[in-house]
This record gives C-alpha cells, sequence and structure tokens, in this order.
C-alpha cells in the first residue's frame, strides 16, 4: 500500500515534455527553459528534454550536457532517431525542406514515444516551427505550449501574413520596390518595409516555404494555449501589448540564457554543438576594453566566398581591431564566385597584430561579456541578438534569413542599438559601418546598449516581468497537468 502511494504521489507531479527542432538556436534557448522550469519548480515538476540521437551525441561530445541531470531535480534527457538522416542539420536554405521531412518522418516516431514514456507526459512544450507537435499531443489527448524562438517582432508578421496578402502588399515587384512600407502589421506601419520582410516574401507569394509558416503561426496561434516568448517586457513592450490582446496567455521568460545564470547565480553550462575554442578569450585579454568587433554569423548561415572577402577587406580597411570566428563549412563557392580563391588567412585562421580569424566555434556568450568586445558584427539571429543586448554589446547587423531581416530593422531603427547593412556586402560599407559604430558613434551607441543590458538583467532578478512569468508559467503548467 506503501508503495502504491509513492507511486500516486510520483505520478501526481507534472512531466512536462520540451521539444525543440533540432538545430541550434532551438536546442539552446528551449534546453535553457526546460533548466529553468526544473529549477524555479524545486522539483514540483519533472522535465524532459527531447534530443534527437545525433544532436544528444555532439552535446554530449561538446559539452557537460549530463551535469543537467545532477543539477536539475526532476530533469532528464530523452533522446530518440527523429527518421531524419545524421548529417540532417543544416544549411540555411535547407531548413523549409527540414520542416518538410519532420512533418513526415518525424511525426510518427513522436507519436510513439509520446504514447510510451513513462511516467506519462501531462503537457508538452513544443517549438511552434513544427505544427505536429501540436497536433500530435492533442490527438493524444495532452495539453500543449508553444515555445518560439523567434523575435516577437518576425512572429507578429507571420500572424498578419494572410492580410497582407490579402491586402495586395505582396508580392514584392522587384528591387525598386523594396523601401515600400508595409501597413497591415499593427505596431509596424512606421519602419516595417519590404526589405525587412523574411526571405520567403521576397521570393513571391508562392514560395512553399511561406504556407508552412503561416499555417505554423496560425495554428500556433490559439487563444486557449500558452505561449512562449523568449525576450523580456521593456525591449518589446509595444509588440507584445498587441500580441496579449489576441493571445492572452503569452509568457515572456527572457533573455532566457540571463535568466537562468541569474536563478542559478553561476554561468550555466554549455549547449553547443560544436567544440568551443577557448583561445579567443586568451586573445581577447590581450586587447583593450571596448576595442574589439567581434564577428560571427551564427550556426546556419551560408556565405559564397566572394562575400567573405569582401568582409576581410572592409574588416582590415577599417582598421579597427576584430575577432572573426568562421564556422568550419560555412563558407560555399555558389556561383559567381567559383575562381575566387579565399586568403590563407580565412583559410587556416591567423593571429597577428589587430586582428584573430579563428576558423572554428567560439564560446559566444563569453565572448560578447569580455570587456574587450565594443561591437558585433552579426547575422542577426534572435540568439545573438539578445546575447548581445544582455552584454550591452551595440551591432552591426548583417541578416541572412528567417526573423534575421526584421531583427536588424528592429534593432537599428527601433532599438537604436546598431547599424543595419542588409542586401550589401561591400568592403567600403564594411569598413564605413565599422567605423560609424566603433568609433565615431562609439558612446552614442555604448549608452543605449549599457540601458538596455540593464533592463535585460532587472527583467530576470527577483520581481522582474520575466521572473514573475516564468512563475506563472509554472502555476499554468501545474494547472494544465491535473
Ligand atoms: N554560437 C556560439 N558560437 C559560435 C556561433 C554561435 O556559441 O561560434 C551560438 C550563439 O551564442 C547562439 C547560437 O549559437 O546562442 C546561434 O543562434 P542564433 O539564433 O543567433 O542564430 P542561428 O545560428 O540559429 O542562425
Amino acid at each position: 500500500a506503501e508503495a502504491a502511494k509513492i507511486d500516486q504521489q510520483a505520478s501526481a507531479i507534472p512531466h512536462v515534455l520540451v521539444f525543440p527542432l533540432p538545430v541550434q538556436g532551438h536546442i539552446t534557448s528551449m534546453l535553457k527553459l526546460a533548466e529553468l522550469l526544473s529549477l524555479a519548480g524545486g522539483g514540483g515538476i519533472r522535465v524532459t528534454f527531447l534530443n534527437s540521437d545525433y544532436n544528444h551525441k555532439r552535446l554530449l561530445q561538446f559539452s557537460d550536457a549530463e551535469s543537467r541531470s545532477q543539477n536539475y531535480p526532476g530533469f532528464r534527457f530523452e533522446t530518440f532517431d527523429d527518421g531524419l538522416p545524421m548529417d540532417q542539420l543544416t544549411k540555411g536554405e535547407k531548413v523549409s525542406e527540414l520542416l518538410g521531412e519532420m512533418d513526415s518522418k518525424t511525426r510518427p516516431v513522436f507519436k510513439n514515444l509520446l504514447v510510451q514514456i513513462q511516467p506519462p507526459v501531462t503537457c508538452v512544450i513544443g517549438d511552434g516551427s513544427l505544427g505536429f507537435i501540436s497536433d500530435v499531443s492533442l490527438e493524444i489527448g495532452i495539453p500543449i505550449i508553444r515555445f518560439r524562438t523567434i523575435s516577437p517582432c518576425f512572429f507578429w508578421i507571420n500572424f498578419w501574413l494572410p492580410e497582407v496578402i490579402q491586402a495586395g502588399e505582396l508580392p514584392i515587384i522587384g528591387e525598386e520596390d523594396m523601401e515600400r512600407l508595409i501597413t497591415k502589421v499593427p505596431g509596424m506601419e512606421s519602419f516595417l518595409r519590404c526589405r525587412d520582410l523574411p526571405g520567403y516574401c521576397r521570393a513571391g507569394t508562392d514560395d512553399p516555404t511561406m504556407i508552412q509558416v503561416v499555417k505554423a503561426t496560425r495554428e500556433s496561434s490559439s487563444p486557449a494555449y500558452p505561449l512562449i516568448l523568449n525576450t523580456f517586457d521593456d525591449l518589446d513592450g509595444p509588440i507584445l501589448a498587441r500580441i496579449r490582446q489576441r493571445l492572452p496567455k503569452t509568457y515572456t521568460i527572457g533573455p532566457a540564457h540571463e535568466h537562468l545564470q541569474s536563478r542559478l547565480g553561476t554561468a550555466s553550462s554549455s549547449s553547443s554543438l560544436w567544440k568551443e575554442e577557448a583561445s579567443c578569450l586568451t586573445w581577447l585579454d590581450a586587447q583593450p576594453p571596448g576595442s574589439v568587433l567581434y564577428v560571427n554569423f551564427g550556426s546556419i548561415t551560408m556565405m559564397r566566398r566572394d562575400q567573405v572577402i569582401e568582409f576581410w577587406e572592409g574588416l582590415t580597411g577599417s582598421k579597427n581591431r576584430f575577432l572573426w570566428v568562421i564556422r568550419p563549412g560555412s563558407v560555399c563557392s555558389g556561383e559567381m564566385a567559383d575562381d575566387v580563391q579565399m586568403p590563407e588567412e580565412l583559410v587556416e585562421g591567423v593571429e597577428k597584430g589587430n586582428l584573430k580569424v579563428l576558423v572554428g566555434w567560439a564560446p559566444q556568450e563569453a565572448v560578447l561579456g569580455h570587456e574587450a568586445v565594443g561591437g558585433f558584427l552579426t547575422h542577426s539571429g534572435w540568439n545573438s541578438t539578445l546575447e548581445s543586448i544582455v552584454a550591452g554589446v551595440p551591432m552591426i547587423c548583417w541578416p541572412f534569413f528567417a526573423d534575421q531581416q526584421v531583427n536588424s530593422r528592429f534593432v537599428s531603427e527601433v532599438l537604436k542599438l546598431g547599424l543595419d547593412m542588409k542586401d550589401v556586402c561591400d568592403r567600403r560599407v564594411v569598413a564605413r559601418m565599422v567605423n560609424e559604430l566603433m568609433v565615431e558613434r562609439k558612446e552614442e551607441f555604448r549608452r543605449k546598449a549599457v540601458e538596455m543590458a540593464r533592463m535585460a538583467k532587472e527583467s530576470v532578478e527577483e520581481g522582474g516581468s520575466s521572473y514573475r512569468n516564468l512563475e506563472l508559467l509554472i502555476e499554468d503548467i501545474k494547472l494544465m497537468s491535473s
């Protein structure tokens, strides 16, 4: 009877399954959320993080993944064969293919897993970019919460795309149409241009990615189910107010990495799928405060050789100090560039005078937090943007795909935290913008960035908006699980 009682008590504890899209940026932010739930739930919630076999192997290889199960009460990993080829991780242009493939191959495997897993799952937190997670969960009768790893701006644009299309504001007719303002996204009428829409809008309105995204956004936008966004209220206030009118159960718990660090009281474990090279931190130790421009285009961006060379010439031509981290395999030849030779420094890496090129993977949070770093040339991925904001580092934005086009507009035009270089890749522009950010307008940008970093930190401290939202989310999970 005693054993049955213990069993009953155990099964009364909510069991949350967290399931991300299997790419770095999504794994990072959803893993931080999973850790936050375990930590703040204080043993009152079980959290299982679902990883593909392939990504889990990498996580174990390059980070101390297992420490989490020891550090957090009730936290564990579950791994499964997601039915995709082992090397699917990913090139930007392939993300839409990945979504399609997962829908057909991962959906059935996920369903099997979800009915078998013990103790039974009482609530699923699914990546909102994978519509099948909610389909399957609801089919089995398990309540669902969506987590969007993208920026709120981008979420809101996708939410309104059907109206934008209906009003005839899309398609975009050629290059000369790029500056036209889009008027049908409430709250963005004054700054959203065609140029700031994602790639699938630029290509035309019949791109299958667009149809998928629009569908997933509307489906994931039922007011009945909670939505989690990785942001904080002071950063996205006006858009969040509008989102909450439609979706009152919107929990902003970010910046997730800072939130976790603040609750832990120490740096959180890495979630890198590549080996982090600490050598760049040693190099930074020897540089003057605020002097280094950090250059990194994230985990998915692919660059053409001719583009890489424009950046190289612009960066060296600016005479500024810089640290450029190039992900191995991220440079492709592409048309126009087949006969372009890459400078050896960019193939092998180099460290001389005021510059360092590392072909590898950086411990980015630590790099951005280093006092030598004074600027960030970024592809404007949402995680990178939040990490830069927390560190108080202004940005030059060179967006590549998905939410990055609007993030860069938001950073430059709304937040005034940097410059937007989108659609241009020219050594003179690179040099000019680097000097503008690092020299001419340095103080102006720094002041803004320091102020926003302060607000980010306050939001995750006890009593801050993200702190409170996490508590409310946990209450909601308990309610949904009962
Ligand atoms: N990142 C890193 N080291 C690198 C490059 C990227 O740790 O050398 C991390 C970065 O800190 C961020 C994530 O990878 O957390 C990239 O996510 P983001 O949303 O910025 O862009 P994506 O890679 O999804 O395009």
